[in-house]
């Protein structure tokens, strides 16, 4: 068989193997991976439950403010009281003292409300807090039972991986680059065999030229309507 051919294959396989690691190492990551999501989630939360609190802050400062100013305008129309001289500046004053006290009952109610608020929001940073340190403790906890399986597999990938550097080393540059280019679409069948003449990778039947073509194995052949690398099974036997 080919030189180039038979090295495609052996190469094609470390690949397939190592394309194989990922998958699994995912599986065992897949409740970590929802453990560290929910933590995204929540930090979050979090971060506008903080923001929401800040709003509020600002807005009770706000009330604060116009309540000392309908205060002190309330002592000064009562100063003002004490020297009327008309039923005129009398009854303008009443009107002016009914206003700032309703203004003095109105922002009284806001603050009070939004101290409630406040408070509400703050119980729910509190109680995101804790379930936050709980996910942590739950992450370290799958991280530490899983760490062992995973090490395996990464120095299992690792040994593969080397296998292969050192495969591909050896081989001529240019089937490689050919190879990685396949590969780049085709990833795990980009080197596939031939079955009852069609192409392993798209299944569709290769003419008679073609097909001998490759039974002489002369060179690196693909599949003339996908661009699969092909190989004859019998072959590597
Ligand atoms: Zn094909």
């Amino acid at each position: 068989m080919n030189k180039n051919l038979q090295e495609l294959i052996e190469v094609s396989l470390l690949d397939k193997e190592i394309d194989l690691m990922e998958p699994k190492i995912a599986q065992i990551r897949k409740n970590l991976t929802a453990k560290e999501t929910e933590k995204e989630k929540k930090e979050i939360l979090i971060a506008d439950l903080n923001e929401e609190k800040n709003e509020y802050a600002i807005l009770l400062t706000k009330c604060e403010e116009t309540l000392a100013g309908a205060s002190s305008k309330l002592e000064e129309i009562t100063k003002k009281m004490t020297d009327v001289k008309t039923d005129k500046e009398l009854k303008a004053l009443n009107i002016e003292e009914e206003i700032a006290k309703e203004q003095i009952t109105f922002q009284n109610s806001e603050i009070q409300r939004i101290e409630k608020l406040i408070q509400a929001t703050e119980e729910k940073i509190q109680t995101s807090h804790q379930e936050l340190a709980e996910l942590d403790t739950q992450i370290q906890e799958i991280e530490g039972a899983i760490s062992s399986e995973i090490d395996e597999i990464k120095k299992e990938q690792a040994e593969i991986s080397k296998k292969k550097s050192t495969l591909v080393e050896k081989m001529d540059q240019k089937v490689v680059v050919f190879y990685e280019k396949v590969r780049k679409w085709a990833k795990s069948t980009s080197v596939v065999p031939v079955y009852k003449q069609a192409c392993g990778g798209c299944f569709i039947r290769l003419n008679d030229r073609a097909y001998s073509e490759l039974l002489k194995g002369d060179s690196v052949s693909t599949c003339p309507h996908c661009g699969r690398i092909l190989f004859v099974e019998e072959m590597t036997h």
